[in-house]
């Protein structure tokens, strides 16, 4: 059990710890009458032991819904696994008919309200990180499940194919608007200062944009070199997932009109406009 008014929320780590995932994803079982779960890890076999073992702990034999936070494996790769126990559990996420199955998902849109366990938990469309991804307000306990556009340990990657660094900061913003009290988020501890820590990573982005247009000042111009610039201190093993960060923030200085990206030798070239 995590946190001190709100006894009713457990973690289960989704037992696949990793360098995106830190000690896991996190998922959390909701206990009650209705019993609702966020996210379900990435679908590894230890994952359905911890969560039968969370299940007998809190004396529960039924689940009323799952609700995912975004298409990513690792927070949808459990729901077969949710579904083989129980397969009356209506399982909710934002649609994105292109790449999901017909039927695979019950839609939930922004704005819209699950009610269980006398709470009302209200989906809050909030792309950048994935163009799917809802975090979960709990309101009367005032806790947002934020999935992976708050962690509590590390940096959100803004992947290409589907992030958005633009859409990041708007999300993030808007976040700013509703009176959180803590954040669960996707990976990491628990957040108990949200408003400040939401600060401090718009304020960290901005100096990320900062140090990029510097280096385009000094004429580099390849995302490759900016990243080793950047991330000189960094293990190595960071740099692929840096790389798409700093590409996230040209493109939205691109599209800002600030930056103007060139095609060379099959190679994307930026400068300052
Ligand atoms: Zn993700």
């Amino acid at each position: 059990m995590i946190g001190s008014a709100t006894k009713k929320i457990v973690r289960i780590l989704g037992c696949n710890p990793g360098l995106t995932t830190g000690s896991g994803t996190n998922t959390y079982l909701l206990a009650g009458d209705a019993p609702v779960l966020i996210d379900t890890g990435a679908g590894v076999p230890a994952y359905e032991t911890a969560f039968r073992s969370a299940l007998a702990e809190c004396g529960l034999n039924r689940l009323g819904a799952v609700l995912v936070t975004h298409g990513h494996q690792d927070h949808v790769g459990g729901v077969e696994q949710i579904r083989h126990i129980f397969p009356e559990a209506r399982v909710r996420k934002m649609p994105r008919p292109a790449a999901e199955p017909l039927r695979a998902f019950d839609p939930l849109q922004d704005g819209e309200r699950v009610v269980a366990n006398g709470f009302a938990i209200q989906a809050i469309f909030t792309p950048g990180h994935a163009i799917d991804h809802l975090c979960y307000y709990l309101e009367g306990e005032r806790i947002l499940f934020s999935g992976d556009l708050i962690l509590g340990i590390g940096t959100t990657v803004i992947p290409v194919d589907g992030g958005d660094m633009m859409a990041y900061l708007a999300s993030l913003r808007r976040l700013l608007e509703l009176d959180i009290r803590e954040i669960y988020p996707g990976h990491g501890p628990v957040i108990d200062r949200p408003r400040e820590y939401i600060l401090a990573i718009i304020r960290h982005r901005e100096m990320r944009e900062e140090q990029i247009l510097a280096l385009l000042k000094q004429g580099v111009r390849d995302v490759s070199t900016m990243v080793k610039r950047i991330y000189a201190d960094a293990p190595q093993a960071v740099h692929g997932l840096a790389q798409q960060s700093v590409l996230s923030h040209l493109i939205k200085l691109e599209r800002e009109g600030i930056v103007v990206r060139e095609e060379e030798a099959g190679m994307s070239l930026f400068r300052v406009r």
